[in-house]
């Protein structure tokens, strides 16, 4: 039997890049996947290659109502929700010419970095653990990068966001416990071939990592059950060798 036979999973930053990747894969395993992200015609397409069942329903994370209407469609639709993976994200890379310092940095793309990579989490997070909760089981699986354990200058709102993202999944385990619930960190590792380096020269690309680089941890993660590790952050590689 597949991996995830069943299993009800919703990812968010689904519309591309390493959230599509893992789409794919949760799908090879059996899953039934909620895409979201707010590129509609972009998930359209990822679900029509898709083998098994799936629902798309766009959302800009950092919207509650629009949050709390892709976990009641998913209810709906499926009647649970056994994974969550919170992988939309954004840098600000897309926003300036390379690294930054913050003297530099406008307030309203500050906002906008802390906004989807923080409290987007969160309003994904509270609206699919009452849910869990009922259950008795889930894993929430929130997708951080190195950045989240190191810091360096230029990327002072992205290295921000990713920190309070490992104390919001440490949080999260912690209140989670007693009710089957795990939460935990994934990072690919290293720079992934996504639309977030699309600045780099086609010949820098070609030498970073692949978009799929998390799927195995992920499916690890995902599969998890009640008593499964909880309130911990590594790469993907990392994963693999504790729960492989
Ligand atoms: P990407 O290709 O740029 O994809 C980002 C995804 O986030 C897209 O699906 C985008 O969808 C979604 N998104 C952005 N803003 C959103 C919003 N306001 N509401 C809803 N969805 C939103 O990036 P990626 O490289 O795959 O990154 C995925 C995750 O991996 C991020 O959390 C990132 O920090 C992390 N990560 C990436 C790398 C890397 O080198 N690529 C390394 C370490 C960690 P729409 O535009 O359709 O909304």
């Amino acid at each position: 039997m597949p991996a995830l036979a069943n299993d009800v999973i919703v990812v968010t930053g689904a519309s591309r890049g390493l959230g599509r990747a893992m789409v794919e894969r949760f799908s090879d395993e059996g899953a039934r996947v909620v895409l979201t992200a707010r590129d509609e015609e972009r998930m359209t397409e990822i679900v029509a290659d898709l083998s098994g069942e799936s629902l798309v329903v766009p959302a800009d994370v950092r919207d509650a109502d629009a949050v709390e209407r892709v976990v009641d469609r998913t209810i709906d639709e499926f009647g649970r929700v056994d994974a969550l993976v919170n992988n939309a994200g954004v840098s600000l890379l897309g926003m300036y010419d390379g690294r930054t310092p913050l003297e530099e940095i406008n307030e309203d793309d500050w906002d906008t970095i802390l906004e989807v990579n923080i409290k987007g989490v969160f309003l994904f997070t509270r609206a699919v653990l009452p849910h869990m909760y009922e259950q008795g089981h889930g894993n929430v699986i929130n997708i951080s990068s190195g950045l989240g354990r190191n810091a360096i200058g230029g990327a002072g709102p992205y290295v921000s966001s990713k920190w309070g993202l490992e104390g919001l999944t440490r949080t999260t385990a912690i209140e989670a416990e007693d009710c089957g619930v795990n939460a935990n960190a994934l990072d690919p590792g290293g720079r992934v071939d996504t639309d977030i380096w699309a600045h780099l020269p086609d010949e820098e690309r070609e030498r970073i990592l692949d978009p799929d680089v998390m799927n195995d941890a992920a499916v690890l993660l995902a599969a998890q059950g009640p008593d499964g590790v909880s309130g911990e952050s590594m790469p993907a590689e990392e994963w693999e060798r504790r729960l492989g």
